[in-house]
């Protein structure tokens, strides 16, 4: 038997996410090094022997999440302190923070984020390039073991939310320097790619260019792809078209590219992303707190000014756009779970709609999994419980009140489990928490650390958000 074998055996339920969605009872996997060798009924598996055998009675085993937008790196050192008068304010207030901070603290908020993202379930994610100092978050990706895609994301024109504005060609050199240099590292689990920061930020040079290094790299790009009612007048206005109109006029949108939000869309964009093959993330944490109207109406916003952008995710989906979820940072989403991200995105067009089939448990359980794999072009590697796929996996303890009664393995999960009743978890076939306790960090060590690294990069900076009730 192989040094690094792993059984897993007698799980309650498998839920593969595999090409029929097969739900297995009482199941087992297999593990050989990194990958998933075997899938079956426990009795069929039972004569197969492995280093390291996990018990998975009364538990549900299920692939590992994917997290197509989340920037990891800093949110943990003020998170949750901005208060909700701040409104879109937070943001140029969040880049001043970021700005101060020096790699080893980078290194720990990162490392914090991680924690909680695998703790909860979570074994992939894509980090919008925005970690300052990668070389700082390698580090904590690979104590983690976690799977992530990095890249550094980009802006050639001045903007209000203080990111560093380059000449064009450096932000360009930029780029190409992130995906050389991280792409592939440790064992393939980080990827980089392309990132400009957003349409409304980059010259269409910019644009043109990152799309051209993506694809001479075989990697994709992201965007922040967020329209709101201003930028959708200022895009037709400037560009004569809208938002998705102009990428595609730019040549940039294609299968290798992953636009985040994705709200403000009209049915013309819908029909232009799934034309070019472009894919999406869709963000409902981010939108439902900072009021992006995700599901009013898809009639057009009230107009210009109105930050009120509406989103056709239904639409996508009908229309075959591969979607995947994202939670946003821990600052304005203010949670990372991408589990709550599901169980959003479950209930809010059903409301939206009128209709409890809009987005079923079972769609949004695939966008949580391998249509988030599909999104990021991981769909080969993760995202489903497969013999040749990576061993990217959860356990959930289903022995606890949210989880019961059971009958409905994908609805409970969806519907009223959570990240508290994740187990164990194992990335790349390497067992990263168990017994709900992360293996690679002393967890309350850690969140004394970040605290004060947030307090202390308050008083350096000088800045302060009054909360509206007294402290005494
Ligand atoms: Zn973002």
């Amino acid at each position: 038997m192989p040094a690094t074998s792993i059984k897993i055996e007698n799980a309650r339920y498998i839920i593969t996410m595999d090409g029929s969605r097969r739900i297995i009872r009482n199941g087992a996997v297999v593990i050989e090094g990194s990958r998933i060798a075997q899938v079956g009924k426990s009795a069929e598996l039972a004569s197969v022997a492995a280093k390291r055998v996990i018990d998975a009675d009364g538990m549900v085993l299920a692939p590992g999440m994917v997290n197509g937008h989340l920037h990891v790196s800093y949110a943990h050192a003020t998170r949750g302190i901005f208060p909700d008068s701040l409104g879109p304010d937070y943001l140029p207030n969040v880049f001043r923070l970021q700005s101060a901070m020096t790699a080893d603290e980078e290194y720990l908020t990162s490392l914090l984020g991680i924690t909680e993202l695998l703790k909860y379930g979570t074994t992939t994610f894509l980090d919008p390039g925005s970690t300052k100092f990668l070389d700082a978050g390698l580090r904590a990706y690979e104590q983690s073991g976690c799977r992530v895609i990095v890249g550094a994301h980009v802006t050639d024109i001045p903007n209000p939310v203080n990111l560093p504005v380059y000449e064009t060609a450096e932000a360009v050199a930029a780029v190409e320097r992130v995906i050389r240099d991280y792409d592939g590292a440790l064992d393939g689990r980080v990827r980089a790619w392309a990132m400009p920061f957003s349409p409304n930020f980059a010259t269409p040079r910019l644009l043109r260019e990152s799309k051209r290094l993506a694809d001479r790299h075989g990697v994709s790009l992201t965007l922040h792809f967020n329209n709101s009612a201003s930028y959708v007048q200022s895009s037709l206005r400037e560009n004569g078209t809208r938002p998705a109109q102009y990428l595609d006029s730019l040549g940039v949108l294609d299968q290798n590219v992953v636009l985040s939000h994705a709200l403000g869309l009209d049915q013309s964009e819908v029909e232009t992303l799934a034309r070019t093959g472009a894919k999406v993330v869709a963000v409902p944490t981010a939108a439902v707190k900072s009021g992006f109207g995700m599901t009013a109406s898809p009639n057009p916003p009230p107009g210009p000014g109105v930050n009120m952008p509406g989103g056709l995710l239904p639409e996508m989906l009908d229309a075959g756009i591969t979607v995947g979820l994202g939670t946003d940072a821990g600052n304005n989403s203010n949670l990372i779970e991408t589990n709550r991200a599901m169980y959003l995105i479950a209930v809010l067009y059903k409301d939206a709609r009128r209709s409890s089939s809009a987005i079923t448990a079972e769609t949004a359980l695939e966008l949580a999994t391998i249509g988030g794999a599909q999104s990021l072009g991981l769909g080969g590697e993760t995202g489903s419980i497969e013999p040749g796929k990576k061993a990217d996996l959860a356990l959930y303890d289903t022995r606890r009140a949210e989880w019961a009664t059971l009958f409905n393995p994908v609805n409970s999960l969806v519907y009223n489990a959570d990240g508290r009743s994740v187990h164990t978890v194992i990335v790349d076939g390497r067992v990263v928490v168990q017994n709900h306790t992360p293996l690679f960090v002393d967890e309350p060590a850690l969140i004394a650390e970040v605290q004060a690294i947030g307090e202390n990069l308050l008083a350096r900076t000088g800045l302060s958000f009054p909360q509206p009730w007294p402290v005494v």
